[in-house]
């Protein structure tokens, strides 16, 4: 929970989360055009999506699979029975004047997402509901100084709109939610989860009332933030809004909000509309929809391990941390390179170097895994030569850099560079003595007291063996020479 300290008290903010999810899917809801994102404007739209008189919808089941899928993912409940609805609003990129939603019947019911929060803990955010309802087309402001266009290509394209119970307190548990929630999306396949391109689309409800108060404040709702980080700073900047008016008297208005980017402020839209003000109705086109109980065994039957799931298995598995385990499977693509390194090696060695220094130049690279120059095979044999002891962590650093620019095995660049560290006693000892012999006035500082001095003979020595020397057996060796 994080609090809003006002004038006259602590404030606990309230935040629930709507999330349209674009469905995966080559066709649109209810018609065959095709959903390419980034195509010529207006290059995929039917009679249907342009609400030609006398066309009639006919339900894509590839976007019910998704759903159910969705629902399965989020341990939702399915309803084997749910009912389209028209949601009647007149805009310009809406040339139905209505929208096919699902109203008082959706396709899943109540479900949860487990949060992984930074410190470590995690907490449960209820899901209320999951439906399908088409996407409206796209009015452009930009192309013309006097006219606005209409771009219908996303017109009846498939949504998922997930809404989330008032469960969270803190912008971190909002960003929490998505990160979680859009894992599991890409996990399923049932949308790219891309804010940028909008295909993973949120808005923001959010209210405050005093800490102790157990009834909810009026929220006002913030429309298509759409990546995480502004999510956060709107939910930052509305906290402290609302804590202002409630403090000076005033009542908040329920109205729905904008994020000015530029600004960093919200701003008003318009005063919130109600359900009534929809005049939702059944679509009298489309008969309501039943699912076969086979239809969802079969789907079940297909699902992939979770990150959840994942995570859990890596931490029993591979002895990893619950925080090392939370960012391997952030993403797909991450876990299953981890776990290529990781098989038939030290876990907790792997992670250390996945997460660690290859994340790290992959970030400084602006590469990511598919583009990455070095394998999860090339990565895992480096591993090998430090548990073998050939390679002290420094040096495999220095081998890791030149298998980044290089592309060559951990190996061969060990054998190239005369890169095998020393783990002859003899040789170490031999390296230390001539160290000692030559600082005999620092040796005798060191035994007056001076025990910062170790740190000097550790580095001359290393100097000396080209930072070769196995660092634990010099650490020994050096101590004993000098005390002994
Ligand atoms: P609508 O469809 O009008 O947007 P809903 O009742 O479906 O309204 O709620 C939308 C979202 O608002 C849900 O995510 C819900 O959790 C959240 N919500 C409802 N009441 C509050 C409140 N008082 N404070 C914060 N969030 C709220
Ligand atoms: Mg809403």
């Amino acid at each position: 929970m994080s609090i809003v300290k006002g004038r006259t008290g602590d404030w606990e903010m309230v935040i629930g989360l709507e999330v349209h999810a674009q469905v995966i899917s080559n066709s649109k809801l209810f018609s065959g055009a095709d959903t390419t994102f980034g195509a010529e404007p207006n290059s995929q739209v039917s009679l249907v999506d342009a609400a030609f008189p006398g066309m009639l919808p006919v339900i894509n089941g590839k976007c019910v699979e998704q759903a159910v899928r969705t629902g399965l993912g989020l341990k939702a409940q399915i309803n084997m029975v749910s009912v389209f609805d028209r949601k009647n609003y007149f805009y310009a990129d809406l040339p139905a004047g209505y929208q096919i939603s699902q109203f008082t019947q959706p396709i899943v019911g109540k479900g949860e997402i487990l949060l992984d929060l930074a410190d470590g803990s995690g907490c449960t955010v209820g899901i209320t509901r999951l439906h399908l309802e088409q996407d409206a087309g796209k009015s452009m402001h930009d192309q013309s100084p006097t006219e606005t266009y209409v771009d219908l290509n996303r017109a009846g394209v498939a949504l998922m709109e997930i809404v989330s119970e008032p469960d969270m307190r803190s912008g971190e548990e909002a960003g929490a939610y998505l990160k979680k929630l859009r894992a599991i999306l890409r996990y399923l396949g049932t949308c790219d989860g891309n804010m940028e391109e909008g295909s993973m689309r949120c808005d923001v409800n959010l209210s405050m009332r005093r800490v102790g108060d157990t009834k909810l404040g009026t929220r006002c709702e913030i429309k298509n933030v759409n990546s995480i980080r502004f999510v956060q700073q709107a939910i930052d900047y509305e906290s402290v809004r609302q804590v202002e008016i409630l403090e000076d008297g005033g009542v908040i208005k329920q109205e729905t909000r904008l994020w000015d980017t530029t600004k960093g402020e919200t701003r008003s839209m318009r005063s919130k509309e109600e359900a009534h003000d929809y005049r939702y109705f059944p679509d009298p086109d489309l008969l309501p929809l039943k699912l076969e109980a086979a239809f969802v065994e079969a789907i079940k039957k297909t699902l992939p391990e979770l990150p959840d799931d994942k995570k859990a298995r890596f931490i029993k598995d591979y002895g990893l941390t619950p925080y090392d385990a939370s960012v391997l499977v952030a993403e797909r693509a991450s876990a299953d390179f981890f776990e290529k390194v990781a098989k038939g090696r030290d876990g907790k060695l792997a992670a250390n170097w996945v997460t660690g220094e290859f994340f790290g130049a992959l970030n400084k690279q602006g590469k990511t895994i598919e583009t990455s120059p070095v394998s999860a095979d090339a990565l895992g044999g480096l591993v090998d030569l430090i548990a073998d002891q050939t390679l002290s962590n420094r040096l495999a650093k220095e081998v890791f850099e030149a298998m980044l620019e290089s592309g060559k095995p951990a190996a061969q660049i060990v054998e190239e560079k005369g890169l095998r560290q020393v783990t002859d006693t003899g040789a170490i000892e031999k390296a230390i003595d001539a160290i000692l012999a030559a600082n005999a006035d620092k040796v005798a500082e060191y035994r007056g007291g001076k025990d910062k001095l170790f740190a000097f003979f550790i580095g001359q020595v290393m100097k000396s063996t080209g930072g070769k020397a196995n660092p634990a057996m010099l650490n020994e060796l050096l101590k004993k020479k000098l005390n002994g």
